[in-house]
């Protein structure tokens, strides 16, 4: 077995988003435009009111799906066909714009920690103009699998026979919230052609000897499974994986398309009102 060395390290870079909030971008910057299937992540974790009560008043989206996990906090999410669905502390929404979705997500808390991640997964160019979906899940519906100084949360995927609930058919997303405890090591196979990145946010953690600073996305080499281990004070971290589409990403904004014309056509839409031409699906638990 082959474990995945340490590709590279992108530091996060401060972004204002929505009416001013302040999140933490890694993939979707100039150091790392794409990390195929993945289009964007950004990490927003604050006890500073100030810089999250603006939220993100309506916006539009289309051409990929939106995976946001909430670690603590509470937001609302409404969309243009009024569909509402609430994200709680340890609650996960996958939300296919694809045609087209023009949504707010505003945080229900004026005080405290809200803490999470929102992770941008591209469409196969067959599916960008197909309907919008939503799967939405609580935090009781997410698997946690808690042996002596591991704690493994399965958001999508399998960890050790078990499977998250996010099911996401082009890109098989892999996605585990992980908590280490003092010294010790998770492993877990990841084979080909699975691309993905590990992300710590609490703690301090080592990939093949090599310590992954805080808000940074640390990019796995090619391998067969993942070794992390935590630092005496433990860790905590994402491990997100994904495969790859292997097409042309042309992004422009909140639109993620194939060609330069199908960006074109999204901003008049956009203009014209006719964005959101279908009704979404949306299956809660
Ligand atoms: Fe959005």
């Amino acid at each position: 077995m082959k474990f995945r060395a340490l590709k590279q390290i992108i530091p996060a870079t401060p972004v204002a988003e929505g009416a001013g909030v302040t999140v933490h971008r890694t993939i979707g910057t100039p150091a790392l435009r794409h990390l195929d299937p993945f289009l964007m992540l950004d990490h927003f974790g604050s006890d500073t009111p100030d810089e999250y009560i603006a939220g993100f008043p309506d916006h539009p989206h289309r051409g990929f799906i939106t995976l946001t996990y909430m670690i603590n906090g509470h937001m609302l999410h409404q969309d243009s066909m009024g569909n509402k669905g609430n994200l709680q502390s340890g609650g996960v929404q996958w939300m296919k714009a694809a045609s087209g979705v023009i949504h707010s997500e505003m945080p229900q808390q004026s005080a405290g920690l809200m803490r999470g991640f929102q992770l941008w997964i591209n469409l196969p160019a067959q599916q960008k103009m197909s309907a919008p979906e939503y799967q939405e899940f609580s935090p009781g519906a997410i698997p946690v699998i808690d042996t002596p100084g591991l704690q493994v949360k399965i958001i999508s995927g399998n960890y050790e026979g078990h499977a998250g609930p996010v099911n996401d058919p082009n890109s098989h997303v892999q996605y585990l919230d992980v908590t280490l405890g003092k010294d010790q090591t998770f492993t877990h196979t990841l084979s080909a052609p699975f691309q993905g990145f590990v992300y710590v946010f609490e703690g301090q953690a080592l990939l093949d000897d090599s310590i992954l600073p805080q808000h940074t996305v640390a990019l796995l080499g090619d391998g067969d499974a993942v070794r992390v281990n935590a630092s005496d004070n433990g860790a905590r971290f994402i491990l997100v994986a994904g495969k790859p589409f292997n097409e042309p990403i042309i992004q422009h904004g909140p639109f993620v398309m194939n060609t330069r014309e199908e960006i074109e056509h999204a901003f008049t839409d956009y203009r014209n009102g006719t964005l959101v031409r279908d009704k979404a699906r949306i299956s809660r638990t």
